[in-house]
């Protein structure tokens, strides 16, 4: 039919056609602005395309209104076809993203369902006389370009479609618009539906009412869909749709935690992942929604376990913490995980599980650079520190009568201040020893009462400085012989006994005593001090931990003293605990086995390697 292509560009000028240039103008200004300013997702690349398709359009009208043939006018319709018959359904494809129903999009029944329509009217306008009327002597001159009539017996089909779909679009931004909770998001729904009522109570004046009121008007469609994308860009750029939305920061923000969050359905299906658990797992997000969690489970132990602690008890209850488990790699690795699960429930029961997965393998890998930072760093200060502490013993004895007392008294300060100090560092190798698992006993049956005794009495002189009573009172009946390392031991014992006068004001006692409590040796260091604050008492044998009280004020502590006794006690398969009351006073008292087998851990090991006896002093 457009045989001769020198006709299809024979331009005759119509100044009606600005009204289709200003369109294309506007749309393609809105087009930069958009893929510009506005989110890059797919609610925007479905926004594109109808902006394309409107370019398209506004294109071939400027075109058509200015061709000087028949044949030209009919080329230019032809080609804007596409343009104003599939936008319809492009825009319905943006408002199903915009109330997130986008999945009715991936089903290939609807796909048909939606565009097949509209193809085929594109299909028949090109083909037939059925929707447009292709003749060429349909086509007359009017004021505006050109105006085919009659039109085609079934254009009222696209007309139903149009209506139909736009409605339908706006039945949906209604409908999210009622139930949406975010406020901005809401908003935007508002501003769209708006939007798309312009071209449907726009076309409804043109094509009906106008008709029937006898008045005749330039062809106006692509000025009222034009406001309609100039609404829209409006409201994604103003509010830059989508993107500030609280549901899709909270999506975002749950990528970007370092824990592994899973729903898991009450059916065991994995429903929902963050970023955290594709990088922990390995595999794909869609090869994990869907799967059961029972595929991401080692061995069949670690998932009888992990459904009997967390999946079935969040049935009834709210809440289950850090329960230690296992997750399976991609690769089958086994990772360390600590996991915590809320439940969602609602009036018909557990709806989702919602977990949080803590890697704990990469947590032991940083735990452990940190001790060995500080193990590395304390073993590094502590000789600087006994050559410091020697010359400032040497120079105190030299010195001696012949400085002011001012300054023998600084020098007394840095001495002091120099055991300190090494005490410290004493304690954080302690820490790190215990905290690595490298502190290591050496038992030998101890005459328990002679030992805590003779330690008693190391501290007479200091207690009557400070007029203090310290004594010990000796047991009833004779204990019996224990197994401990009495170096370490010792440490305990000094550490209470030294807490005890710290934490007692003059005129006060100290009383330290031992008793057999089944076949436990219990010891106690009880003071008439100031005691310790009830909500001070579950801390108290951590790290670190100290009660600034009114006696502790100047005092250099550490907080390493009490867990560092906790430990050794342990160590020996006893308990160390505390009864306080403020103002009163403190009884710290641990236990030690009386049957403190002679057989150490370390020697069972040795035994596994073949060896008859345990290794002496040296570790040979
Ligand atoms: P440090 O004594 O180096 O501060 P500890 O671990 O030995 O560290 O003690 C922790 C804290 O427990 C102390 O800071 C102190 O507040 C409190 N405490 C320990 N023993 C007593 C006691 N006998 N009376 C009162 N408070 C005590």
């Amino acid at each position: 039919m457009f045989t001769d292509l020198s006709l299809i560009f024979d331009f005759q000028w119509n100044v009606f056609s600005l009204t289709s240039l200003l369109s294309v103008i506007i749309n393609l200004f809105l087009l930069v602005l958009v893929r510009a300013k506005g989110p890059k997702n797919e609610s925007t690349n479905w926004f594109i395309l109808v902006l394309i398709l409107l370019i398209i359009w506004g294109i071939s009208e400027f075109l058509d209104r200015n061709s000087a043939s028949q044949i030209a006018s009919l080329f230019w319709d032809y080609v804007g076809r596409p343009g104003w018959i599939l936008v319809t359904p492009v825009l319905f494809g943006f408002a199903l993203h915009f109330v997130g129903q986008e999945n009715i999009l991936k089903n290939r029944f609807n796909q048909l369902l939606i565009f097949g329509p509209f193809i085929l009217v594109l299909f028949f306008s090109w083909n037939t006389n059925l929707i447009i009327n292709n003749d060429i002597s349909a086509h007359h001159r009017v004021y505006y370009g050109w105006s085919i009539t009659p039109l085609g017996s079934f254009f009222e089909v696209f007309t139903l479609l149009f209506i139909l779909f736009l409605t339908a679009s706006v039945v949906l931004l209604t409908r999210f618009y009622l139930g949406a909770s975010d406020l901005i998001k809401r908003r935007q729904a508002l501003f769209i539906m708006g939007a798309f009522l312009i071209p449907i109570i726009g076309g409804i004046f043109t094509d009906a009412i106008f008709p029937i009121l006898g008045i005749q008007i330039v062809p106006i469609a692509i000025i009222l869909t034009t406001a309609m994308t100039i609404s829209v860009t409006y409201t994604i750029i103003r509010y830059s749709l989508f993107v500030v939305s609280p549901t899709l920061a909270a999506s975002t923000i749950i990528d970007t935690i370092s824990e592994a969050l899973l729903v898991i359905r009450p059916n065991q299906l994995i429903e929902q992942v963050n970023k955290a658990t594709i990088d922990l797992i390995g595999l794909k997000k869609n090869e994990l929604i869907g799967a059961n969690i029972q595929r991401i489970m080692p061995d069949d132990e670690t998932w009888n376990d992990f459904r009997e602690v967390v999946l079935k008890p969040l049935r009834e209850k709210d809440l289950v913490l850090n329960f230690k488990t296992k997750f399976k790699t991609k690769e089958g690795k086994t990772v360390p995980v600590s996991f915590s699960g809320v439940s969602l429930k609602d009036i018909g029961g557990l709806i989702s599980i919602v977990g949080l997965a803590r890697n704990l393998a990469k947590e032991e890998e940083f735990e452990q650079m940190k001790l060995d930072f500080v193990s590395i760093a304390a073993h590094e200060l502590r000789t600087p520190l006994t050559s410091i502490r020697g010359y400032l013993s040497v120079l105190q004895e030299e010195v001696k009568g012949k400085i002011s007392e001012e300054q023998s008294s600084f020098l007394d300060k840095a001495f002091i201040s120099s055991n300190q100090l090494e005490a410290l560092v004493e304690n954080l190798l302690s820490v790190s020893r215990i905290e690595r698992g490298a502190m290591q006993l050496e038992k030998s049956s101890v005459d328990w009462e002679e030992l805590v005794s003779s330690i008693v009495t190391t501290y007479l002189v200091r207690a009557k400085g400070r007029e203090i009573d310290i004594y010990f009172k000796t047991p009833e009946k004779k204990l019996p012989k224990i197994y401990v390392d009495k170096f370490r031991i010792s440490e305990v014992l000094y550490n209470l006994i030294d807490n005890a006068l710290t934490h007692t004001e003059a005129g006060g006692s100290v009383e330290v005593s031992s008793g057999l409590d089944g076949d436990h040796v219990v010891t106690y260091v009880k003071d008439t001090g100031e005691g310790i604050p009830p909500d001070a008492l579950p801390k108290l044998f951590t790290k670190f931990f100290r009660v600034s009280g009114v006696l502790e004020q100047g005092s250099k502590g550490t907080g390493l003293g009490l867990y560092i006794s906790k430990a050794i006690v342990e160590m020996h398969k006893g308990k160390i605990w505390v009864e306080s009351t403020p103002g009163v006073g403190s009884t710290f008292s641990f236990s030690i086995p009386v049957k403190g087998e002679k057989i150490e851990p370390e020697f069972d090991k040795f035994k596994e390697l073949g060896l008859t006896h345990a290794p002496d002093s040296n570790g040979k």
